[in-house]
This record gives structure tokens, sequence and C-alpha cells, in this order.
């Protein structure tokens, strides 16, 4: 997270995105791995905050590529809640909608 590489004389760690017992191998089969530095590492081990906005964010794109339904079958659970499904529609909408806004506006500033 803070962006150092081995190169800049730090030990890379590797996070599983899906931590515990239950999940650690699925993690690993499925990329779901991070490398951070060992501060970084235990910052994320230290906010659950952080953690669940890591894991939610890697549950998302897993489902762009496949599904929510495999993702399921593959972790048995999901980390993204109702809330955050209504959130994450609103924000692609949002997207959208800025961007043909600004389309448009490029638009008149050719004519
Ligand atoms: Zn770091
Ligand atoms: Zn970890």
């Amino acid at each position: 997270m803070c962006g150092r590489k081995a190169t800049d004389g730090v030990v890379l760690t590797t996070h599983h995105v899906f931590h515990g017992n239950k999940f650690k191998l699925v993690s690993e089969r499925y990329g779901m791995l991070l490398t951070l530095c060992a501060d970084c590492h235990k910052r994320l081990h230290a906010s659950r905050e952080l953690d669940r906005r890591v894991q939610k964010m890697c549950q998302r794109e897993f489902e762009n590529r496949y599904s929510r339904k495999e993702f399921i079958s593959v972790f048995k659970k999901s980390w993204l809640m109702p809330e955050d499904d209504r959130y994450y529609k609103q924000e692609v909408f949002l997207r959208r909608a800025v961007r043909t806004m600004l389309d448009e506006a490029d638009n008149l500033h050719l004519e």
C-alpha cells in the first residue's frame, strides 16, 4: 500500500485476501493474494475496515469476471452486503452519467 518494492530494501510478504484456515487455499487457487511490505501487512490485519474493503474489492473483481453464484460456490459466503450492491449500482450509474456528460461537453467544444 506504500508502494515500496523489494529493491527499496523492504521485506515483502504475501497476504491472503480471504484469510483463515477455511479460505487460505482457495485464495491461492484464485490468485487472491496481495504482495505487501511487512509494515503494510501488519496495518491491514490491524484494521478490520481496511481488510473488509480489500475483500469486497476482490469479490467484486471476481464477480465482474465470473459471477456472484460462482463466488459463493467457491468461497461459501459473500462479503458484499445488499447495501454494498446498492452503492455499487449507484456508482456505476453515476460514473456512466458523468462520462456521457463529459463526452457531450467535448462534442460542444469541437463544434
Ligand atoms: Zn508497505
Ligand atoms: Zn495477511
